[in-house]
């Protein structure tokens, strides 16, 4: 399964790192730390057995820029 975050609706709330500790991080900024001057959006690949964690963090981000791939 892949993850996509749309880094331009993010904004650091950092709900998704109380969701989903393992995948999920910020930076000393208080910042995504998965963000990069390089891309608007972040995609990666995720083990299903953090599929759990992930839809969590889906679901609670209040920018919905978190979106889950099968
Ligand atoms: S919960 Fe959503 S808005 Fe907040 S840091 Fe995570 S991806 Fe960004």
């Amino acid at each position: 399964m892949n993850v996509e975050v749309d880094l331009k609706k993010c904004q650091d709330h950092g709900q998704c790192v109380y969701a989903a500790p393992d995948l999920f991080a910020l930076d000393n900024e208080g910042r995504l730390s998965l963000r990069s001057e390089a891309a608007d959006v972040y995609v990666a690949e995720v083990d299903e057995g953090s599929a759990e964690e992930l839809y969590e963090a889906a679901e609670v981000c209040p920018l919905q820029a978190i979106t889950v791939h099968e």
